[in-house]
Protein backbone atom coordinates (compact mmCIF):
# COMPACT_ATOMS: atom_id res chain seq x y z
CA UNK A 1 0.00 0.00 0.00
CA UNK A 2 1.85 3.12 -1.15
CA UNK A 3 1.97 6.72 0.94
CA UNK A 4 -1.32 8.36 1.77
CA UNK A 5 -2.85 4.90 1.67
CA UNK A 6 -6.34 4.03 0.04
CA UNK A 7 -8.29 5.83 2.30
CA UNK A 8 -8.87 9.12 -0.12
CA UNK A 9 -9.19 7.21 -3.34
CA UNK A 10 -13.18 7.32 -3.95
CA UNK A 11 -14.63 4.06 -2.70
CA UNK A 12 -18.74 3.03 -4.47
CA UNK A 13 -19.36 2.03 -1.15
CA UNK A 14 -19.20 5.88 0.34
CA UNK A 15 -20.81 7.79 -2.50
CA UNK A 16 -23.51 9.36 -1.07
CA UNK A 17 -27.23 9.23 -2.46
CA UNK A 18 -28.92 12.02 -3.93
CA UNK A 19 -32.31 12.96 -4.71
CA UNK A 20 -32.34 12.72 -8.66
CA UNK A 21 -34.36 15.59 -9.96
CA UNK A 22 -32.36 16.30 -13.22
CA UNK A 23 -32.60 15.32 -17.16
CA UNK A 24 -32.20 11.94 -16.16
CA UNK A 25 -30.82 9.24 -14.75
CA UNK A 26 -33.90 9.30 -12.40
CA UNK A 27 -34.21 7.19 -8.85
CA UNK A 28 -33.74 3.86 -9.21
CA UNK A 29 -36.37 2.13 -7.00
CA UNK A 30 -34.51 -0.56 -4.66
CA UNK A 31 -36.66 -3.40 -5.97
CA UNK A 32 -34.65 -2.94 -9.33
CA UNK A 33 -31.05 -2.21 -7.70
CA UNK A 34 -32.01 -5.77 -6.32
CA UNK A 35 -33.10 -7.28 -9.49
CA UNK A 36 -29.81 -5.64 -10.43
CA UNK A 37 -27.48 -7.59 -8.09
CA UNK A 38 -28.86 -11.35 -8.75
CA UNK A 39 -26.71 -13.70 -10.30
CA UNK A 40 -25.10 -13.43 -13.83
CA UNK A 41 -26.40 -16.04 -15.85
CA UNK A 42 -25.21 -17.03 -19.94
CA UNK A 43 -26.77 -14.82 -22.63
CA UNK A 44 -28.20 -18.23 -23.50
CA UNK A 45 -28.94 -19.36 -20.32
CA UNK A 46 -33.30 -20.50 -21.07
CA UNK A 47 -33.94 -18.78 -18.25
CA UNK A 48 -32.01 -15.77 -19.47
CA UNK A 49 -34.04 -16.16 -22.79
CA UNK A 50 -37.27 -16.37 -21.49
CA UNK A 51 -36.63 -12.77 -19.76
CA UNK A 52 -35.95 -11.57 -22.73
CA UNK A 53 -38.98 -12.23 -24.34
CA UNK A 54 -41.01 -11.33 -21.67
CA UNK A 55 -39.02 -8.01 -21.92
CA UNK A 56 -40.05 -7.48 -25.59
CA UNK A 57 -43.46 -8.46 -25.14
CA UNK A 58 -43.92 -5.60 -21.96
CA UNK A 59 -41.85 -3.47 -24.51
CA UNK A 60 -44.50 -3.60 -26.99
CA UNK A 61 -46.94 -2.61 -24.46
CA UNK A 62 -45.19 0.30 -23.28
CA UNK A 63 -44.50 1.20 -26.97
CA UNK A 64 -48.27 1.11 -27.82
CA UNK A 65 -47.43 -1.51 -30.65
CA UNK A 66 -47.36 -4.90 -32.11
CA UNK A 67 -43.97 -4.98 -34.05
CA UNK A 68 -41.99 -7.96 -33.60
CA UNK A 69 -38.74 -6.15 -33.77
CA UNK A 70 -38.86 -4.64 -30.45
CA UNK A 71 -36.00 -4.98 -27.69
CA UNK A 72 -33.08 -3.11 -25.40
CA UNK A 73 -30.34 -1.93 -27.49
CA UNK A 74 -27.12 -2.49 -25.52
CA UNK A 75 -26.27 1.23 -25.02
CA UNK A 76 -28.11 4.50 -23.73
CA UNK A 77 -30.69 6.66 -25.45
CA UNK A 78 -27.71 7.66 -28.01
CA UNK A 79 -26.97 4.34 -29.11
CA UNK A 80 -30.80 3.98 -29.92
CA UNK A 81 -30.70 6.92 -32.01
CA UNK A 82 -28.00 6.05 -33.73
CA UNK A 83 -29.47 2.29 -34.23
CA UNK A 84 -32.83 4.04 -35.38
CA UNK A 85 -30.85 6.44 -37.84
CA UNK A 86 -27.83 4.10 -39.31
CA UNK A 87 -30.39 0.73 -39.55
CA UNK A 88 -32.20 2.87 -42.85
CA UNK A 89 -30.19 5.27 -44.06
CA UNK A 90 -27.26 5.30 -46.55
CA UNK A 91 -25.13 7.61 -47.62
CA UNK A 92 -26.29 10.26 -50.17
CA UNK A 93 -30.09 9.70 -48.67
CA UNK A 94 -32.23 13.03 -47.73
CA UNK A 95 -33.41 12.62 -43.58
CA UNK A 96 -36.16 15.67 -42.53
CA UNK A 97 -35.41 16.67 -39.38
CA UNK A 98 -36.42 18.66 -36.82
CA UNK A 99 -34.89 20.88 -34.54
CA UNK A 100 -36.07 22.51 -31.30
CA UNK A 101 -33.34 21.71 -29.11
CA UNK A 102 -30.03 19.91 -28.17
CA UNK A 103 -31.63 16.29 -28.81
CA UNK A 104 -32.96 17.52 -32.29
CA UNK A 105 -29.55 18.65 -33.02
CA UNK A 106 -28.33 15.21 -32.28
CA UNK A 107 -30.56 13.68 -34.80
CA UNK A 108 -28.90 16.14 -37.45
CA UNK A 109 -25.61 15.91 -36.24
CA UNK A 110 -26.24 11.97 -36.78
CA UNK A 111 -28.06 11.91 -40.29
CA UNK A 112 -24.60 14.26 -41.47
CA UNK A 113 -22.18 11.35 -40.22
CA UNK A 114 -24.13 8.83 -41.82
CA UNK A 115 -22.99 10.71 -44.97
CA UNK A 116 -26.49 11.53 -45.20
CA UNK A 117 -28.33 14.94 -46.02
CA UNK A 118 -30.26 16.20 -43.26
CA UNK A 119 -32.69 18.90 -44.09
CA UNK A 120 -33.25 20.76 -41.00
CA UNK A 121 -36.23 22.08 -39.84
CA UNK A 122 -35.85 24.11 -36.83
CA UNK A 123 -38.31 26.14 -34.30
CA UNK A 124 -36.90 28.22 -31.38
CA UNK A 125 -35.91 26.72 -28.21
CA UNK A 126 -38.98 25.98 -25.96
CA UNK A 127 -41.62 26.10 -28.99
CA UNK A 128 -42.75 23.18 -30.84
CA UNK A 129 -41.43 22.36 -34.60
CA UNK A 130 -44.72 23.07 -36.67
CA UNK A 131 -46.00 19.99 -38.12
CA UNK A 132 -46.84 21.94 -41.18
CA UNK A 133 -43.39 22.87 -41.43
CA UNK A 134 -41.92 19.60 -41.70
CA UNK A 135 -44.84 18.68 -43.94
CA UNK A 136 -43.81 21.50 -46.32
CA UNK A 137 -39.93 20.19 -46.04
CA UNK A 138 -41.57 16.73 -47.14
CA UNK A 139 -43.54 18.26 -50.04
CA UNK A 140 -40.07 20.24 -50.92
CA UNK A 141 -38.19 16.71 -50.60
CA UNK A 142 -40.06 13.66 -51.32
CA UNK A 143 -37.16 11.58 -51.66
CA UNK A 144 -36.36 11.94 -48.46
CA UNK A 145 -36.40 8.50 -46.47
CA UNK A 146 -37.67 9.48 -43.14
CA UNK A 147 -38.64 12.47 -41.24
CA UNK A 148 -37.44 12.64 -37.60
CA UNK A 149 -38.58 14.34 -34.49
CA UNK A 150 -38.01 14.39 -30.74
CA UNK A 151 -41.27 13.62 -28.97
CA UNK A 152 -40.23 15.46 -25.66
CA UNK A 153 -37.34 17.88 -25.90
CA UNK A 154 -35.10 17.43 -22.67
CA UNK A 155 -33.55 20.27 -23.25
CA UNK A 156 -36.13 22.55 -23.26
CA UNK A 157 -39.17 21.07 -22.04
CA UNK A 158 -41.41 20.69 -24.53
CA UNK A 159 -43.63 18.05 -26.07
CA UNK A 160 -43.62 17.69 -29.68
CA UNK A 161 -47.33 16.78 -31.18
CA UNK A 162 -46.62 13.51 -33.45
CA UNK A 163 -50.33 12.68 -34.55
CA UNK A 164 -50.54 14.93 -37.75
CA UNK A 165 -47.16 13.60 -38.83
CA UNK A 166 -47.63 9.91 -38.33
CA UNK A 167 -50.92 10.46 -40.51
CA UNK A 168 -49.48 11.90 -43.21
CA UNK A 169 -46.63 10.12 -43.42
CA UNK A 170 -49.03 7.10 -43.49
CA UNK A 171 -49.00 4.29 -46.54
CA UNK A 172 -45.71 6.61 -48.26
CA UNK A 173 -42.00 6.19 -48.46
CA UNK A 174 -40.64 8.18 -45.76
CA UNK A 175 -40.06 6.52 -42.57
CA UNK A 176 -41.86 8.30 -38.97
CA UNK A 177 -38.53 8.10 -36.49
CA UNK A 178 -39.34 9.55 -33.06
CA UNK A 179 -37.11 9.84 -30.22
CA UNK A 180 -39.40 9.12 -27.20
CA UNK A 181 -36.00 8.79 -24.93
CA UNK A 182 -37.63 11.07 -22.17
CA UNK A 183 -41.39 10.01 -23.11
CA UNK A 184 -41.78 6.10 -22.56
CA UNK A 185 -42.87 5.56 -19.56
CA UNK A 186 -44.13 8.98 -18.48
CA UNK A 187 -46.81 10.06 -21.29
CA UNK A 188 -48.20 7.56 -23.97
CA UNK A 189 -46.45 7.06 -27.17
CA UNK A 190 -48.64 4.64 -28.79
CA UNK A 191 -46.58 3.91 -31.84
CA UNK A 192 -48.58 2.01 -34.06
CA UNK A 193 -51.62 4.60 -33.05
CA UNK A 194 -49.58 7.85 -34.60
CA UNK A 195 -47.82 5.75 -37.49
CA UNK A 196 -44.44 5.47 -36.09
CA UNK A 197 -41.90 3.76 -38.36
CA UNK A 198 -39.19 3.39 -35.51
CA UNK A 199 -39.05 4.56 -31.84
CA UNK A 200 -36.38 4.59 -29.09
CA UNK A 201 -36.13 4.95 -25.57
CA UNK A 202 -33.89 5.05 -23.04
CA UNK A 203 -33.95 3.05 -19.66
CA UNK A 204 -32.82 6.05 -17.27
CA UNK A 205 -35.25 8.48 -17.46
CA UNK A 206 -38.97 8.08 -17.04
CA UNK A 207 -38.59 3.50 -16.43
CA UNK A 208 -36.38 4.46 -13.66
CA UNK A 209 -33.37 1.57 -14.80
CA UNK A 210 -29.57 2.65 -14.29
CA UNK A 211 -28.45 3.92 -18.15
CA UNK A 212 -27.66 1.66 -20.48
CA UNK A 213 -29.98 0.51 -22.38
CA UNK A 214 -32.19 1.76 -25.50
CA UNK A 215 -35.89 0.29 -26.13
CA UNK A 216 -36.30 0.30 -29.30
CA UNK A 217 -38.78 -0.96 -32.39
CA UNK A 218 -39.47 -1.62 -35.62
CA UNK A 219 -41.94 -1.62 -37.73
CA UNK A 220 -43.05 -4.13 -40.24
CA UNK A 221 -42.22 -0.91 -43.07
CA UNK A 222 -38.81 0.04 -42.06
CA UNK A 223 -37.63 -3.56 -41.51
CA UNK A 224 -38.42 -3.87 -45.23
CA UNK A 225 -36.45 -0.46 -45.97
CA UNK A 226 -33.69 -2.52 -44.01
CA UNK A 227 -33.85 -5.34 -46.10
CA UNK A 228 -33.73 -3.43 -49.14
CA UNK A 229 -30.28 -1.50 -48.19
CA UNK A 230 -27.84 -1.52 -51.17
CA UNK A 231 -24.83 -1.81 -48.58
CA UNK A 232 -24.75 -3.54 -45.37
CA UNK A 233 -25.83 -1.39 -42.21
CA UNK A 234 -22.28 0.79 -41.31
CA UNK A 235 -22.68 -0.04 -38.19
CA UNK A 236 -22.08 -3.74 -37.03
CA UNK A 237 -23.13 -3.39 -33.66
CA UNK A 238 -26.89 -1.47 -34.22
CA UNK A 239 -27.30 -3.68 -37.50
CA UNK A 240 -31.01 -4.80 -36.72
CA UNK A 241 -30.81 -7.54 -38.81
CA UNK A 242 -27.89 -9.05 -37.12
CA UNK A 243 -29.39 -8.19 -33.28
CA UNK A 244 -32.86 -9.38 -34.85
CA UNK A 245 -31.75 -13.34 -35.36
CA UNK A 246 -30.16 -13.21 -31.47
CA UNK A 247 -33.76 -11.66 -30.14
CA UNK A 248 -35.60 -13.93 -32.21
CA UNK A 249 -35.93 -17.40 -32.61
CA UNK A 250 -32.92 -18.23 -34.02
CA UNK A 251 -30.30 -17.63 -30.82
CA UNK A 252 -27.67 -16.69 -32.57
CA UNK A 253 -24.41 -14.91 -30.63
CA UNK A 254 -24.21 -11.13 -31.51
CA UNK A 255 -23.04 -9.51 -28.85
CA UNK A 256 -22.98 -10.91 -25.01
CA UNK A 257 -26.21 -9.04 -23.79
CA UNK A 258 -26.40 -6.67 -20.43
CA UNK A 259 -27.54 -9.65 -18.65
CA UNK A 260 -28.02 -7.74 -15.23
CA UNK A 261 -28.75 -4.02 -17.04
CA UNK A 262 -31.79 -6.45 -18.78
CA UNK A 263 -32.57 -7.84 -14.87
CA UNK A 264 -33.12 -4.48 -13.97
CA UNK A 265 -35.08 -3.22 -16.99
CA UNK A 266 -37.69 -6.31 -16.37
CA UNK A 267 -38.22 -5.24 -12.91
CA UNK A 268 -38.75 -2.10 -14.10
CA UNK A 269 -41.29 -3.05 -16.65
CA UNK A 270 -43.09 -5.43 -14.20
CA UNK A 271 -43.74 -2.55 -11.67
CA UNK A 272 -44.98 -0.55 -14.70
CA UNK A 273 -47.34 -3.00 -15.03
CA UNK A 274 -48.08 -3.18 -11.47
CA UNK A 275 -48.99 0.68 -11.01
CA UNK A 276 -50.92 0.62 -15.07
CA UNK A 277 -49.82 2.86 -17.39
CA UNK A 278 -52.90 4.84 -17.16
CA UNK A 279 -52.24 5.51 -13.62
CA UNK A 280 -48.69 6.21 -14.31
CA UNK A 281 -49.64 8.76 -16.80
CA UNK A 282 -51.59 10.20 -14.26
CA UNK A 283 -49.11 10.43 -11.54
CA UNK A 284 -46.60 12.42 -13.98
CA UNK A 285 -49.53 14.92 -15.53
CA UNK A 286 -50.38 15.53 -12.09
CA UNK A 287 -47.24 15.98 -10.20
CA UNK A 288 -45.34 17.60 -13.13
CA UNK A 289 -48.61 20.91 -13.12
CA UNK A 290 -47.90 20.83 -9.68
CA UNK A 291 -44.30 21.65 -10.45
CA UNK A 292 -45.21 24.09 -13.00
CA UNK A 293 -47.71 25.99 -10.89
CA UNK A 294 -45.62 26.52 -7.93
CA UNK A 295 -42.59 27.22 -9.82
CA UNK A 296 -44.87 30.56 -11.59
CA UNK A 297 -45.45 31.27 -7.88
CA UNK A 298 -42.18 31.99 -7.58
CA UNK A 299 -41.59 33.86 -10.62
CA UNK A 300 -39.88 31.89 -12.44
CA UNK A 301 -40.75 31.36 -16.43
CA UNK A 302 -41.47 27.83 -18.14
CA UNK A 303 -39.58 27.67 -21.16
CA UNK A 304 -41.53 25.40 -23.33
CA UNK A 305 -44.36 27.01 -25.14
CA UNK A 306 -48.15 26.90 -23.48
CA UNK A 307 -49.91 23.47 -24.28
CA UNK A 308 -46.89 21.68 -24.94
CA UNK A 309 -45.08 21.36 -21.47
CA UNK A 310 -43.73 18.15 -20.51
CA UNK A 311 -45.07 17.19 -16.78
CA UNK A 312 -42.03 15.29 -16.67
CA UNK A 313 -39.27 17.88 -17.76
CA UNK A 314 -39.35 21.21 -16.93
CA UNK A 315 -36.88 24.50 -17.53
CA UNK A 316 -37.28 27.22 -16.61
CA UNK A 317 -35.93 30.56 -16.27
CA UNK A 318 -34.95 32.18 -12.88
CA UNK A 319 -36.48 35.08 -11.38
CA UNK A 320 -35.13 38.61 -12.44
CA UNK A 321 -32.17 37.05 -14.59
CA UNK A 322 -30.43 34.94 -11.61
CA UNK A 323 -27.17 33.20 -12.40
CA UNK A 324 -28.13 29.44 -11.76
CA UNK A 325 -25.09 27.47 -11.33
CA UNK A 326 -24.17 28.46 -8.29
CA UNK A 327 -27.32 28.06 -6.57
CA UNK A 328 -27.38 24.41 -8.57
CA UNK A 329 -24.37 23.84 -6.42
CA UNK A 330 -26.00 24.67 -3.25
CA UNK A 331 -29.08 22.25 -3.81
CA UNK A 332 -26.27 19.34 -4.66
CA UNK A 333 -23.79 19.93 -1.44
CA UNK A 334 -26.44 21.33 0.96
CA UNK A 335 -29.62 19.42 0.29
CA UNK A 336 -28.30 16.39 -1.74
CA UNK A 337 -30.48 17.64 -4.86
CA UNK A 338 -29.78 17.35 -8.48
CA UNK A 339 -31.21 19.25 -10.77
CA UNK A 340 -30.16 20.06 -14.62
CA UNK A 341 -28.95 23.23 -16.05
CA UNK A 342 -29.04 25.16 -19.45
CA UNK A 343 -27.99 23.58 -22.78
CA UNK A 344 -26.63 25.27 -25.72
CA UNK A 345 -28.35 28.61 -25.76
CA UNK A 346 -29.21 28.40 -22.12
CA UNK A 347 -26.23 27.27 -20.54
CA UNK A 348 -26.06 29.48 -17.08
CA UNK A 349 -30.28 30.67 -17.21
CA UNK A 350 -31.74 27.95 -17.23
CA UNK A 351 -33.05 24.82 -14.33
CA UNK A 352 -34.06 21.58 -15.87
CA UNK A 353 -35.84 19.62 -13.33
CA UNK A 354 -36.71 15.71 -14.02
CA UNK A 355 -39.91 14.57 -12.57
CA UNK A 356 -39.11 11.19 -13.86
CA UNK A 357 -40.21 7.58 -12.75
CA UNK A 358 -39.69 6.94 -9.32
CA UNK A 359 -38.74 10.42 -9.19
CA UNK A 360 -42.19 11.74 -9.69
CA UNK A 361 -43.74 12.10 -6.25
CA UNK A 362 -45.07 15.12 -4.51
CA UNK A 363 -42.99 15.06 -1.53
CA UNK A 364 -40.14 15.11 -4.03
CA UNK A 365 -41.83 18.23 -5.07
CA UNK A 366 -42.05 19.52 -1.81
CA UNK A 367 -38.52 18.98 -0.63
CA UNK A 368 -37.15 20.74 -3.85
CA UNK A 369 -39.54 24.12 -3.89
CA UNK A 370 -38.50 24.02 -0.04
CA UNK A 371 -35.09 23.58 -0.78
CA UNK A 372 -35.44 26.37 -3.59
CA UNK A 373 -37.45 28.92 -1.46
CA UNK A 374 -34.32 28.95 1.12
CA UNK A 375 -31.70 29.11 -1.46
CA UNK A 376 -34.06 32.27 -2.98
CA UNK A 377 -34.25 34.02 0.36
CA UNK A 378 -37.69 32.40 1.49
CA UNK A 379 -40.15 32.46 -1.61
CA UNK A 380 -43.60 32.85 -1.58
CA UNK A 381 -44.48 28.77 -0.10
C1 LIG B 1 -31.26 11.71 -22.74
C2 LIG B 1 -31.74 11.85 -24.15
C3 LIG B 1 -31.07 11.26 -25.23
C4 LIG B 1 -29.75 10.59 -25.09
O1 LIG B 1 -29.77 9.56 -24.21
P1 LIG B 1 -28.42 9.08 -23.48
O2 LIG B 1 -28.93 7.98 -22.63
O3 LIG B 1 -27.92 10.26 -22.70
O4 LIG B 1 -27.48 8.63 -24.51
C5 LIG B 1 -31.62 11.37 -26.48
N1 LIG B 1 -32.77 12.03 -26.69
C6 LIG B 1 -33.43 12.63 -25.67
C7 LIG B 1 -34.69 13.35 -25.95
C8 LIG B 1 -32.93 12.55 -24.38
O5 LIG B 1 -33.57 13.15 -23.38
Amino acid sequence: MGEGGVGDRPRVSSLKPRLLLGPGPSHVPARVREAMARPTLGHLDPQFLALMDDVAQRLRALFGTVNRVTFPVSGTGSAGMEAALANVLEPGDTAIVGVAGAFGQRLSEMVTRMGARAVRVEAEWGRIVEPGALLEALGQHPEARLLAVVHAETSTGMRQPLEELGAALRGGETLFVVDAVTSLGGIPVEADGIGIDICYAGTQKCLSVPPGLAPITFSERALKRVRRRTRPVQSWYLDVTLIERYWGGERLYHHTAPINLMYALHEALVMVEEEGLENRFCRHNTVGIELHRALEERGFTLLAQEGYRLPQLTAVKLPGGREEAALRARLLDDYGIEIGGGLGPFKGTLWRIGLMGASCTRANVRRFLRATDELMGGGSG
